[in-house]
């Protein structure tokens, strides 16, 4: 592969005895499909197809060494040889495509999610509710070479190469660092202590694999924890790992309780690149960067910079499998971006449930949701340009199908255009450019400023109709003060809202626009989170400087439960965070009772258990949930037509279940 705006990205790399086609590594992330023998074939299908498209080095999710190092229980192992023969299909089906695969050995220690968890120390985590058990003397000498057999293991199953994960609060970390290591023996107490254990990981791993099998060893930058490692640790222990046998070092940024955020989309693009660039100006072997890298001119610049040697990405290529072969033709503005969103990836992995992808809900599912080839072309008619709209019509297209796209507004995008206008959801931009270069390359005529009706559509053979959703109004005596404005109005740049804000109903949408109303541009995200210099601050952890809020926000709901308490798993807890930051007062359990002209504004009327309260602003933007638009198919007669999105279902919709509904719905014409 070559390509004049790519050579560095595209330029082969030889690790110990293997030759990478690229510089691309798709990082390691569970989805779900490594824990059941049954789920060998899909797992396969998977990676296979992420091989096709072209991936240098595809890492897999975790395969604990030992029970006790499970994630949860009856989670992936790879402990026996039958185990290893498995996994000759998911092995076989990268190599049928030329791409290489490595396993990575991860132990959860006090993560696992489960009552026989062990670790350094007796020390609960944060997040998970079990206390492990501190491990004897002689049960981490035992663990040092279950990691080691496990990479045996994986060889011979015909791995290219292991990943040892030594990142992300893991057990390895929990040796590395004070915050979870107060051990007295041999493998506690001094730094140089804490230390053994992950050395004498990479050295038995060495000498068992033999010296031909790259070792990878994923080493944590920032821990972001209090009690984290310094940097100077952090350095050491990249020489000793290399000096044990490690052939290459991937990097990891703060482990899984840290209390700033590292991946998700408020992170700005390549935001821990220094980090890298700091370990690769101390080792000779190569070193991969990661972490909110998700276009391949980031990652060119990234490897044209000497920042590093390879380039990781796991989410990215969920999101589009096709990612580089994309790239190398010269088609990267048809790559569908990852927009660091989690909500269909590490949100379901942390809730249980199959891994996928919000921009392409095909992810995991390569063998039951399959877009194929149609015999014959239909001709369908999609009417609504929103996520549910723009993913039916992509994906019947994409089948064969003749497909017209009618938008009654002037713009493609609908919610999306929404959801861009909010701090850190700018990735939703990308998204909106995929579709649409996609339309113009699949020949989808697309007519906007069009109403369909009825009689319109009545000649296709299939009908989808997608017209989204309404902002619901609210039903309460001065409502319609122009003063009362809908987070539509607000978001689109309709209305600039005053210094002081009530913000009625409290779900996605109304923690969103709380903080696009309090967002200051001039605040530094390492300021506010923060984040520091490790040589200084152990784990790279300091005191966070407060927010500019740029206005004075109430958010209040309903419910007496606490705010944003039904928002993403793994992003939840942020967005919670920054309206803490920015000094948004919260109320829950609130009773409306009116809105009324006030001289010096808009005054809200309400009560909360039962005592009467009144709050004097500027305006009032109401984020209370939206109601489905169904005119054009409640005056439908068509044999086919399928209703989808919002205008299907308005409650909980959201850009997840819009773009995986237009997919299904596709995948069937
Ligand atoms: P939502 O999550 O349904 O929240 C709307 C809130 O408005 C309700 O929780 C309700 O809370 C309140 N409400 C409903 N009817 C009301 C009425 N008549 N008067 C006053 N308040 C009323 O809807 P959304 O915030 O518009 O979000 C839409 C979808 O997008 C959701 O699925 C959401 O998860 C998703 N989304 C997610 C995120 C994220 O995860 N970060 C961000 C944006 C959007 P009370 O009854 O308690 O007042
Ligand atoms: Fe990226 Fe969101 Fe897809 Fe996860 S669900 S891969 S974060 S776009």
């Amino acid at each position: 592969m070559s390509n004049d705006q790519y050579p560095h990205l595209l330029s082969p790399l030889t690790l110990a005895g293997l030759t990478l086609r690229n510089r691309v590594v798709m990082g390691s992330m569970h989805t779900g499909l490594e824990d059941a023998p049954w789920d060998v074939p899909k797992l396969a299908a998977y990676v296979g197809e992420r091989a096709k498209g072209g991936v240098g080095l595809i890492v897999t999710g975790g395969y604990a060494p030992t029970r006790r190092g499970w994630l949860k229980p009856f989670a992936s192992e790879l402990r026996t040889r039958l185990q290893a023969e498995r996994h000759k299909q998911v092995t076989g089906a990268v190599h049928e495509h030329g791409g290489a695969i490595a396993l990575q050995v991860l132990h959860a220690g006090r993560y696992g999610y489960t009552p026989i968890s062990v670790s350094a120390s007796n020390r609960k985590s944060p997040i998970t509710p079990f206390k492990p058990t501190a491990l004897s003397s002689k049960g981490v000498d035992r663990t040092a070479s279950a990691f080691a057999r496990t990479a045996a293991l994986a060889q011979r199953a015909g791995y290219d190469a292991v990943e040892i994960m030594g990142s992300e609060g893991y057990l390895i970390n929990q040796f590395l660092a004070e915050r979870t290591n107060d051990r007295t023996d041999a493998w506690g107490g001094t730094a140089e202590k804490r230390m053994r254990f992950p050395v004498e990981v990479v050295r038995r791993t060495r000498e068992l694999v033999g010296p031909d099998l790259p070792i990878m060893y994923r080493i944590s930058l920032l821990d972001l924890v209090e009690g984290g490692q310094t940097w100077d640790e952090v350095a050491e222990l990249a020489h000793r790992v290399v000096e044990a046998g490690a052939t290459v070092l991937n990097t990891g940024i703060g482990w899984h309780e840290a209390r700033v955020p590292t991946i998700i989309t408020q992170v700005p693009r390549g935001a821990w690149l220094s980090a890298t660039a700091r370990l690769k100006a101390e080792v000779s072997v190569p070193v991969c960067a990661s972490n909110r890298i998700n276009t391949p001119d980031l990652a060119e610049q990234v490897l044209a910079d000497g920042t590093a040697d390879l380039v990781s990405m796991a989410r990215p290529l969920l999101a589009d499998p096709f990612f580089v072969a994309k790239a190398a033709e010269g088609r990267a503005d048809e790559i569908n971006t990852c927009i660091a969103c989690n909500q269909a990836c590490l949100d379901h992995v942390f809730q249980n449930k199959l891994a996928s992808c919000l921009v392409n809900p095909r992810a995991c599912r390569e063998t039951t949701l399959v877009l194929s080839p149609t015999r014959r072309a239909r001709r369908v008619a999609v009417v609504g340009a929103g996520p549910a709209g723009l993913s039916a019509a992509v994906s019947a297209a994409e089948r064969g199908h003749a497909v017209t796209l009618f938008e009654a507004s002037d713009e493609l995008g609908g919610q999306f255009r929404l959801a861009m206008a909010v701090p850190g959801k700018e990735e939703f931009a990308e998204t909106l450019r995929y579709f649409t270069r996609r339309l113009g390359v699949l020949g989808v005529d697309v007519r906007l400023s069009t109403y369909a009706t009825a009689a319109d559509l009545a000649d296709f053979d299939d009908v989808v109709v997608a017209t989204g959703v309404e902002p619901r109004e609210l039903d309460l005596p001065g409502a319609d003060h122009e003063r009362v404005v809908s987070y539509a109005d607000v978001l689109a740049g309709r209305v600039v809202p005053g210094r002081r804000v009530a913000v009625i109903g409290a779900g996605g949408i109304g923690v969103d626009v709380s903080h696009w109303l309090t967002h200051d541009e001039r605040d530094d995200f390492m300021e506010v989170w923060g984040v520091g210099d490790p040589s200084v601050h152990p784990g790279g952890l300091t005191e966070a400087k407060p927010r500019t809020a740029a206005r004075e926000v109430t958010l209040l709901q309903r419910k007496t439960s606490m705010i944003g308490k039904h928002l993403g798993k793994t992003s939840g807890w942020a967005h919670r965070a920054v309206l803490k930051q920015a000094g948004v007062t919260q109320v829950s359990g609130a009773t409306y009772t009116a809105v009324q002209g006030h001289p010096d504004g808009v005054e809200l009327l309400y009560s909360v258990d039962g005592e009467p309260r009144s709050l004097v602003v500027d305006h009032v933007v109401v984020c209370a949930g939206q109601e489905s638009v169904r005119s054009v198919y409640d005056a439908l007669e068509h044999p086919s037509a399928h209703l989808i999105g919002g205008a299907d279902v308005a409650a909980e919709l959201d850009a997840k279940r819009a773009i995986e509904q237009g997919t299904v719905v596709a995948a069937g014409l």
